[in-house]
């Protein structure tokens, strides 16, 4: 089905950021998925090509392209050649809007030129072992000293866990009110910030994820973004931009899935005629055809809802659920139609599949985005 939301501008930063994967990326996926992280210096050369946070004001280096389009098309591409380690959609529409967003000018003139260009990299830290889809029940705490905080505490599967150089940490701060948090920007070398193993993981191969611990951290109050007890209502409010590129590289990989599931029935035969051609591959594929062109649809109506701001926390999270839940459907039939092949590592349907499974969990698992939902319908 045609997409009728991009113009000639996107089209031509499509092509761009297609070629600098090709150049830059698709070359080096199977060493960053055997080294279990990316090489950093693919953050800087995205950086120089003005791939990373293209929304910021140009002062600090942006190209104040504040069109979600562009992280959209990011989103797709890399879902396009199945690279889910180098994650420019969490540095870029996930974590550098927090700091947009909540920093002082300070903060923003510190931290953003380095992170546009790529030389620092960027992690958000929520989940703790004992405490994911419950986000007040966390236990890492940031006590206030007058000119610092001490934190305290740990989290676990922190993407860009290793590679980061600014991890924004949610600690509480406030024992008499489970929502008081704050949002603290923990800096690579800090005394008593340490890092765990790199997470051995179903798929994602090349993202390194990691357990990270404080360990009496002094952080600076210049390292507090925004309120020390606004840190809930922060994140809250970042999780449907969060959602939403979810979806976006949900809908992509579901494509891609499709494509190699097509390319490969038309040529695999099994009594004597290709796989193709049997009624279940024909319906199957069908299905699988409406349900993504549908979900496209649904998903670049959010996209420009999010780009008038007027794209709720419902609608982001229905939009996640959905696509996410199709993409975990299109990748598991996918394999069903390469048989045995499909469980084999070199092809790139076993690898989607590995790869898809987290997007039903992470950012919000389908339960909760259900939960969201339904809150939303006053039931
Ligand atoms: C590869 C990977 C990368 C990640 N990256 C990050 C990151 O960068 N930063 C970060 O902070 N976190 C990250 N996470 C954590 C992720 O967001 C959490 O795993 C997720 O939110 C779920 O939390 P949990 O694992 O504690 O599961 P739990 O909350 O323990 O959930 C277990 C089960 O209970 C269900 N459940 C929980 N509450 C309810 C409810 N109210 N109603 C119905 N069912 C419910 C859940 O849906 C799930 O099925 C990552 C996780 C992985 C695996």
């Amino acid at each position: 089905m045609l997409r009728n939301h991009f113009e000639t501008e996107h089209n031509l930063f499509r092509d761009a950021f297609r070629s600098f994967l090709n150049k830059e990326v698709v070359p080096h996926q199977e060493e960053w998925e055997e080294a279990g992280v990316v090489d950093r210096s693919v953050w800087r050369k995205a950086g120089e090509m003005g791939f990373l946070l293209p929304w910021a004001e140009e002062e600090y280096g942006g190209t104040a392209l504040k069109d979600f389009r562009y992280e959209q098309i990011m989103c797709e591409e890399l879902a396009a050649i199945n690279e889910p380690g180098f994650m420019i959609p969490l540095h870029s529409a996930l974590c550098g809007p927090y700091i947009a967003e909540y920093g002082n000018a300070e903060q923003k003139a510190r931290w953003l030129p380095g992170i546009i260009r790529g030389e620092s990299i960027l992690a958000v830290a929520m989940t703790e072992p004992s405490a994911g889809s419950d986000l007040a029940g966390m236990r890492t705490t940031a006590v206030d000293k007058g000119d610092h905080f001490v934190l305290n505490g740990s989290k676990v599967f922190i993407s860009n866990g290793l590679l980061a150089d600014l991890v924004i940490v949610a600690a509480k701060t406030d024992p008499a009110n489970k929502h008081a948090m704050g949002l603290f920007v923990v800096e690579r070398g800090m005394e008593g910030f340490e890092r765990g193993r790199n997470l051995k993981k179903l798929g994602m191969k090349s993202q390194d994820t990691a357990e990270l611990f404080f360990n009496n951290v002094k952080v600076p109050k210049e390292n507090l973004l925004g309120d020390a007890k606004g840190g809930f209502f922060y994140l809250m409010n970042m999780l449907a931009q969060e959602r939403l590129t979810n979806a976006c590289g949900a809908v992509a990989g579901a494509e891609a899935a499709l494509n190699a599931t097509v390319d490969y029935v038309k040529e695999r035969k099994a009594f004597d005629r290709p796989v193709a051609h049997f009624q279940n591959t024909r319906f199957k594929l069908a299905e699988m055809r409406t349900q993504i062109d549908v979900a496209q649809v649904f998903t670049d109506r959010c996209v420009m809802d999010h780009n008038q701001k007027k794209l709720t926390p419902e609608v982001a999270a229905e939009a996640k659920l959905f696509t996410t839940e199709l993409l975990c459907k299109v990748v598991d039939e996918g394999v069903q139609l390469h048989g045995g092949w499909g469980y084999m590592w070199e092809y790139p349907i076993c690898r989607m599949y590995a790869n898809a499974r987290i997007q039903r969990i992470f950012a919000g698992t389908s339960e909760i985005m259900k939960e969201i939902i339904s809150r939303g319908m006053k039931l």
